[in-house]
């Protein structure tokens, strides 16, 4: 189990770092360089440019810990690769490496489980176990980077659970993956995809952090969407469209839709139109959206469209002048959509869950 009573080195700030070695007896100057020696996955001990004393008080004074790989998926199409990785306490999450011609990008998880309850969806199905960290959450990203050798280029979260269900950890976590003294990757190369927690919308907006902002909307009228998704009980389409405008007047980042089609539930043409309707007069901002086939989930029931479907969709929505792509899938054989892996090993060890190390 984690040591709680010595600092999650792996959490703080630059400038809490400094404050922390200081009362160490170091100097200063010491945090930059454990900052960037913590962004390349390393352990105080193999800090070398660090007196070797210092390097033994440091171990001694913090909890220093990576999640470490539990099962990996290499896909043969398009060398996708994706990671089930285990935490300190033994709950697992996913990540997903992906390469595209604009550069390299991590999936990851900012919880272990989900209490959404969206109907589609495989990372709610046993609800939400606990928040992960904001190490644990820059903890992926280092441990994609060291293992395929590759430069993460840029991040989604996308992966288990509703990061603005876990919002300070998230905030955290941003602040220390785009600072430029250790992983550097810029805020602009980073989404977060929420199902539409509005207050925490209006947060973010106030942070001041330039993120891509996606909203996973799947329905174009309350109905549909609060029978897939339940929180669209508490924040109904108007509302979430709103703050979604104001997300965008402060921060001048255009938002983007998710929109998972799903075969006789919200796939048809007048689906489409009034989606295009409900953007136009709804955003009245550049918008863009992003339909995603689903990937089936076997308790959920829910059927996949044809890809024909889709695509008369996207065009419905091309022609009322609403801006959409269809979702390349990448890792299509190595079951590459997230919380599938997770769920898997729930069901292989039940007795796992909760369990410390
Ligand atoms: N909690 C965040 C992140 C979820 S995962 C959110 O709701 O946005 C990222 C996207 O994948 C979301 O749009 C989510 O609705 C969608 N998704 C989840 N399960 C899916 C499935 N089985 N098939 C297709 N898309 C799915």
């Amino acid at each position: 189990m984690t040591d709680v009573t010595k600092p999650d080195i792996l959490s703080m700030t630059l400038p809490e770092l400094k404050e922390f070695v200081v009362t160490l007896g170091a100097p200063g100057y010491r945090a930059e360089q454990i900052f960037a020696w913590l962004a390349k996955g390393a352990a105080p001990a193999e800090m070398q440019n660090l007196p070797k004393a210092f390097r033994e008080t440091l171990a001694d004074s913090i909890e220093w810990r990576l999640p470490q790989i539990a099962e990996k998926y290499v896909s043969r199409e398009d060398g996708t690769v994706k990671y089930l990785l285990s935490l300190c306490d033994g709950e697992c999450v996913e990540c997903v490496f992906m390469e595209y011609h604009h550069g390299n990008t991590l999936c990851v998880s900012s919880q272990a489980g989900c209490r959404m309850g969206c109907k589609f969806c495989a990372s709610t199905l046993n609800g939400r176990v606990r928040n992960l960290t904001p190490s644990e959450i820059l903890g992926q990203v280092i441990v994609a980077a060291r293992d395929t050798g590759k430069r993460v280029d840029g991040v989604v979260m996308m992966g288990i659970g509703e990061p603005l269900d876990n919002y300070d950890n998230v905030i955290r976590f941003l602040h220390l993956v785009s600072d430029t003294k250790g992983m550097g990757i810029g805020l602009r190369h980073i989404s977060l995809s929420t199902c539409g927690i509005v207050p925490k919308i209006y947060d973010l907006a106030d942070e001041g952090l330039p993120v891509t902002l996606s909203v996973s909307l799947h329905a174009a009228d309350d109905d549909t969407r609060s029978s897939l998704m339940p929180v669209n009980r508490t924040y109904p389409i108007a509302k979430l469209l709103s703050a979604c405008r104001h997300y965008f007047q402060k921060t001048g980042r255009r938002v983007s839709f998710e929109y998972t089609l799903i075969a006789g539930q919200n796939d048809s043409v007048p689906q489409a139109k009034k989606l295009a309707a409900l953007l136009r007069s709804g955003m009245r901002c550049p918008t863009h959206v992003n339909l995603i086939l689903l990937n089936v989930v076997e308790e959920t029931g829910l059927v996949r469209p044809a890809r024909e479907q889709a695509e008369r969709f996207r065009k419905t929505l091309e022609d009322a002048g609403i801006n959409a792509t269809i979702r390349r899938k990448l890792g299509g054989d190595i079951d590459a959509s997230c919380g599938q892996l997770r769920i898997r090993k729930l069901a292989d060890n039940p007795d796992t869950e909760n369990t410390p190390e």
